[in-house]
């Protein structure tokens, strides 16, 4: 198996080198094609020829699949629906006070760069009858992050998660991240760290609720 993987590899990936004729003769509909015929780790080993490497050379040899690899795992919440993270995790209570799980480590990849972006998520609610394991929701966290993103709609979609679940009297979701598309290309403020927040129901309305959630995020830990 991965000898076949390999033996593709050496082979210079045709989709590329057949480019410039195919354009001529068919407008570009070979070349489609062709692009869509290439294994995963082919396209990788034509990226790595493009920044000037040799996809063949010792260290790099088995990148390719590696990077197809750490991609598809760091890209899985495409495959993962709340409805199968939430099965059997939703609770009847009498409890109406906020219920808060702070500091969800997550790691993301941005979507105008594909680079990482990664930090802490805080999610509270107040209950109206139902609560969610908590547990669940860093896993909750985790099908969302695990996307590509912008930090904005991770937020979002975290708050619209819970008031789709459990429809509290209210969420607020915190999220701060830092991100390497800023840090690594040269932007000063490299370790600046990026605040959003998503208030819904009761966290939107109500001022003390709001402040009150705000004030646990911030407590000295
Ligand atoms: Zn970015």
């Amino acid at each position: 198996m991965s000898t076949k993987l390999e033996a593709k590899l050496e082979e210079p990936l045709e989709t590329m080198d057949t480019l410039k004729g195919n354009g001529m003769r068919d407008g570009g509909e070979g070349r489609r094609r062709m692009l869509k015929d290439a294994s995963v780790p082919e396209l990788h080993a034509e990226l790595l020829r493009r920044m000037g490497e040799d996809p063949e050379r010792d260290g790099l040899r088995d990148t390719p699949r590696r990077m197809e690899e750490a991609m598809a795992f760091l890209t899985r919440g495409y495959l993962q629906t709340i409805d199968e993270v939430l099965h059997d995790a939703l609770f009847d209570v009498d409890y109406d006070e906020m219920v808060m799980v702070r500091d969800i480590e997550f790691y993301s990849l941005c979507e105008h760069h594909l680079l990482p972006f990664f930090g802490k998520a805080h999610i509270a609610y107040i209950p109206r009858g139902k609560v969610v394991g908590l547990s669940k929701l860093p896993r909750m966290v985790d099908v969302f992050a695990r996307r590509l993103q912008v930090q904005e709609r991770l937020t979002q979609q975290i708050a619209e998660a819970v008031e789709d679940a459990i429809h509290p009297q209210g969420v607020g979701v915190v999220v701060e991240a830092q991100h390497l598309c800023m840090m690594m290309r040269g932007v000063e403020k490299q370790s600046s760290l990026t605040v959003t927040s998503s208030m819904r129901g009761v966290f939107k309305t109500q001022q003390q609720t709001r402040s009150e959630f705000l004030a646990l995020v911030h407590t000295q830990k």
